[in-house]
C-alpha cells in the first residue's frame, strides 16, 4: 500500500474554492502518473470524487501500452470509499475508462450496482483492513491511496501504509481561512526517507514497513514443500506451515501430521510449544490463509495465532469459499498483525490441492 499526497507549503490538500486546486507542478504530476501506472489499483475518498470529479484513468499512451503488454487492463482498477453512499453514477469515476471499479460502503448501494462492484461492510464502518483484504482477494496487491485527508488518515491510522510519497509545493501557501482539508505527514523517526526535488516540488518518499518479501517467499516455499507431505482428503485442504521465531528457531507442520483433526499451523505451533520456543513476535508462513472457524477443534488457526502473539502471517492463497467462508486474513489484520498474501505462489498451492478442484 502506497500513500501519495501533494500539499501546499502550509499543509493543505485543497482550498475552499469551487474548482480543483492544482498543487503539483507538471513534472511532479508526471511522476505521480508513473507511480499510478506501476500499481494495480487507485483509491480515493468519496469527497474527492464528488468535489474534483476525477476519471483516475492513465492518460499516457506509452504507460497504457506497457500495461497491456504485461497482460493487464490499460487502466488500473479504481476504488472509492464512502460513508454516506451518496455518489452519482454519472460521475467520471464511473463513466470513464475500462477499469474495474469498486465502491466500499457500510451499506449496499443498489443504484451503483450497474456501474461498479459495491462491497458493503454490513453496517460496520469501512476500515482500511477491509479495503485491503477485499481488494487483495480480487487480485489487487499494489494499491495507491491518493486522498483526501480522511482516506489517507484511515490507512496511516490502521498502520497499513507501506510507503508514503509526500510532495510539498514550497511556493504555494494558502494562509489561514482559504485552506480546505489539511494533511500533515511526519515520518516516524525510524522510517527511512528518500528526499528529492522534482520540478520545484519537495518530495519525501518514506518506507514505513520494511519489505519482508524475500523472507516470506522463502518461508512459503518451505511451507508448500511441507504441504506435499499431506495425504489428500476430500474434506480438507493439504496445507503446510513454517514458523520462524524472533531468535531464529524454525518449526514446521502439515495438515493431519499427528492427528486427523489438526491443521498445519496447529501442528507447527504444537512442536514449537513442546520445544519451549517463544512465539511472541514470531512469523508464520502458511501455504493457505489461516482458517477462522473450526467444527472439530476448539480453536481456529487464526485464534491460535492471535493467542500466541505472532507478529506476522504470510500465505499464498486465500481459502476458497468451499467448506466455509474464511475470514482469517481479515481477523488477523484487524488484530494488528502484519498479514501478507503472495499470489505468485498460489498456483502451486492449487496444484497440491488439485484433488479438490477437479
Ligand atoms: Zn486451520
Amino acid at each position: 500500500m502506497i500513500l501519495s499526497a501533494a500539499v501546499t507549503a502550509d499543509g493543505y490538500l485543497d482550498d475552499n474554492g469551487p474548482g480543483r486546486l492544482v498543487i503539483s507542478t507538471p513534472g511532479d504530476w508526471a511522476a505521480v502518473l508513473r507511480l499510478r501506472a506501476g500499481c494495480d489499483a487507485i483509491l480515493v475518498g468519496a469527497e474527492t470524487v464528488r468535489r474534483d470529479n476525477p476519471a483516475l484513468s492513465l492518460r499516457d499512451d506509452a504507460e497504457r501500452a506497457r500495461r497491456a503488454a504485461r497482460g493487464l487492463r490499460p487502466d488500473l482498477s479504481k476504488a472509492v470509499v464512502t460513508r454516506s453512499g451518496r455518489l452519482d453514477p454519472s460521475l467520471r469515476f464511473f463513466t470513464e475508462g475500462d477499469a474495474e471499479r469498486y465502491v466500499f460502503s457500510p451499506y449496499d448501494i443498489p443504484e451503483l450496482e450497474a456501474v461498479a462492484t459495491v462491497i458493503s461492510s454490513e453496517g460496520a464502518p469501512v476500515t482500511a483492513v477491509r479495503i485491503v483484504t477485499e481488494l487483495e482477494k480480487r487480485g489487487i496487491r499494489r494499491l495507491l491511496v491518493e486522498g483526501g485527508a480522511q482516506t489517507l488518515g484511515l490507512f496511516l491510522g490502521e498502520g497499513l501504509a507501506d510507503e508514503v510519497r509526500y510532495a510539498v509545493n514550497p511556493r504555494l501557501a494558502l494562509g489561514s481561512g482559504r485552506g480546505g482539508a489539511r494533511f500533515r505527514f511526519e515520518p516516524p523517526a525510524a522510517a527511512p526517507c528518500r528526499r528529492e526535488s522534482i520540478d520545484g516540488m519537495e518530495i519525501a518518499f518514506c518506507t514505513l514497513h520494511e519489505d519482508t518479501t524475500a523472507e516470506d517467499l522463502a518461508g512459503l516455499r518451505e511451507a508448500i514443500a511441507e504441504s506435499r507431505r499431506c495425504t489428500p482428503s476430500e474434506t480438507s485442504y493439504c496445507v503446510g506451515a513454517v514458523i520462524r521465531t524472533c531468535d531464529g528457531r524454525r518449526f514446521t507442520g502439515y495438515t493431519h501430521e499427528t492427528s486427523a483433526t489438526h491443521h498445519a499451523e496447529q501442528e507447527a505451533i504444537a512442536k514449537a510449544l513442546a520445544a519451549g520456543a517463544e512465539l511472541r513476535g514470531a512469523a508464520i508462513c502458511s501455504s493457505m490463509e489461516p482458517c477462522s472457524q473450526r467444527a472439530s477443534e476448539p480453536e481456529s488457526c487464526t485464534q491460535l495465532i492471535l493467542r500466541h502473539g505472532f507478529a506476522r502471517v504470510a500465505f499464498a492463497l486465500y481459502e476458497p469459499d468451499r467448506f466455509v467462508c474464511c475470514r482469517g486474513a481479515l481477523m488477523l489484520r484487524e488484530a494488528g498483525l502484519d498479514v501478507r498474501c503472495y499470489p505468485e505462489l498460489g498456483e502451486e498451492v492449487r496444484a497440491v490441492n488439485a484433488h479438490l478442484w477437479r
